[in-house]
């Protein structure tokens, strides 16, 4: 079939990406302006024309997340397997609300699934789904942990409960929260910020305090969040002693592990994430570290009747199930008419296999310790500690905004800015399989030498500047 051969394609492609820019100068009004005069959508066009102008838009005007110098936010560089997985879904766009429809895109999501849920340590019993990323699948979590905390909520809604649901999470926890606290109707203030310690993570004393507060005040506490791989600095929470504690208290404990999840499946990293089979549920985006195209989130839960009570319809234009050890997936799914997410992963794993996968965790993993080295060995302070490819950084005299406008001006790295403990750093990532070495030290040599350069010059600034403004005075 042809989209075999489109592998040569993929990598010239690729090869085309890394020759750079990574990072686009445009304003919004070029492209609108350029979308405004040639799409009004009554001329047509070939559709090579269409692809062509296409792929140009694309390679000029984004970020290029595949770019082995994009340090950035947990957006990976796709697998050949995975891309032509998506391609695949889009032709035959098998229909993932039931099972009847597409049995056999219901038994790969199921086989892929539940490889992970071993690999999680949760046991077989275990429902997991695809969802569109990590969000739908943290939404999931809260909205699965109030049905079982709350028998009414379903039927009459949180406004029918005696006491105020609280969630705990820390400062640290990806910032989809709030949005889910709004939605669900727990309302923003039900998120209870605790304490971190000076690695950022969750302070055990500070969440045993706030919870038996809340209690003694009347508030109803039923979920801690535990992250493993925060987003600004890759933190693993302990998850082993939230976990432990969730239990003695009986509330709900949600691992989000959207980034660092995919850890345990190396042999070398997955002691990191130890404690996270004690979870209720888990969070988990293959669109992050195993490398697959967006969106591909996970969302995992050890109460099956929980999760099928919270998202159970009745329907009657819907086939009817024969077979009682399928589970129509719209029975489990904040989603109705979903998309077989599910394919890339298993394609990706069926190529690769498990260790070939694991392989391209552990080469980013080991490109994040060669990073923070050559920062360290050339007078850069490291801020964060984690065993994550994830290095936030800083030095004396730093102005981060500026410096990384230059570094991506100049096409040097694409790299963000994080507020570490309320203060500006630079934050690098690797999420690319191609990043290498050289990439590494020559992006390192480069910021050193524009860090001379920039300080050199804000030296002569401020000598100018000091007189002008005794003068103004
Ligand atoms: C990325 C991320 C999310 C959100 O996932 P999306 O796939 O972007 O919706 C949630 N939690 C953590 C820890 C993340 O890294």
């Amino acid at each position: 079939m042809i989209i075999s051969q489109f592998g040569d394609e993929f990598e010239t492609l690729q090869a085309e990406i890394a020759r750079g820019p990574i990072f686009p100068c445009v304003t919004p009004d070029e492209i609108r302006s350029y979308l405004a005069s040639r799409y009004d959508f009554k001329k047509t066009r070939t559709l090579e024309e269409v692809i062509s102008d296409v792929e140009q838009m694309l390679r000029t005007w984004q970020v290029q997340v595949t770019h082995p110098r994009y340090f950035g936010l947990f957006n990976p560089s796709v697998t050949l397997a995975s891309v032509i997985a998506d391609t695949l879904v889009a032709m035959y766009n098998p229909q993932l609300a039931n099972w009847r429809t597409s049995p056999v895109a219901n038994e790969i999501e199921r086989h892929t699934l539940g490889w992970l849920t071993a690999k999680f340590g949760l046991p077989a019993t275990t429902i997991a789904t695809f969802t569109s990323g990590g969000t739908e699948a943290n939404l999931s979590a809260v909205v699965v942990a109030l049905t079982r905390a709350f028998p009414d909520y379903g039927e009459h809604g949180l406004r029918h409960l005696a006491a105020s649901p609280a969630i705990y999470l820390t400062e640290e926890a990806h910032n989809g929260y709030n949005k889910i606290a709004h939605m669900t109707g727990l309302g923003r203030r039900a998120l209870r910020t605790v304490a971190t310690d000076r690695h950022l993570k969750l302070d055990l004393g500070d969440l045993e305090r706030r919870v038996a507060e809340d209690r003694q005040n009347g508030f109803s506490p039923f979920m801690v969040v535990g992250t493993a791989g925060t987003t600004a600095a890759g933190i693993i929470d302990p998850l082993d002693e939230i976990g432990r504690f969730c239990r003695e208290e009986g509330l709900w404990f949600h691992a989000d592990a959207a980034w660092g999840g995919a850890a345990i499946i190396s042999p070398k990293l997955k002691h990191y994430l130890s404690g996270i089979d004690t979870a209720d549920s888990i969070t988990c985006d293959a669109h992050k570290w195993f490398s697959v195209p967006m969106g591909c989130g996970m969302f995992f839960c050890r109460h099956p009747d929980r999760v099928l009570e919270a998202f159970r319809v009745d329907i009657s234009y819907m086939p009817k199930k024969t077979d009682q050890t399928v589970t129509d997936p719209l029975m489990t799914s904040v989603q109705w008419s979903r998309r077989f997410i599910g394919l890339k992963l298993f394609m990706a794993l069926a190529q690769h296999g498990e260790s070939g996968q694991a392989d391209l965790i552990e080469h980013q993993t080991r490109m994040g310790n060669v990073l923070r080295e050559a920062l360290d060995a050339s007078g850069w302070r490291i801020i964060n500690s984690t065993p994550l490819p994830l290095v936030c950084f800083t030095r004396d005299g730093l102005v981060p905004a500026r410096f990384l406008a230059t570094l991506r001006e100049q096409q040097v790295a694409w790299m963000s800015e994080a507020s570490i403990g309320g203060a500006p750093v630079l934050r690098a990532c690797i999420t690319s399989f191609r990043t290498t070495e050289a990439d590494i030290h020559w992006v390192v040599d480069e910021m050193n030498r524009l860090f001379l350069q920039d300080s050199g010059q804000s030296m002569s600034n401020q000598t100018v500047a000091i007189p002008v403004q005794s003068t103004s005075r």
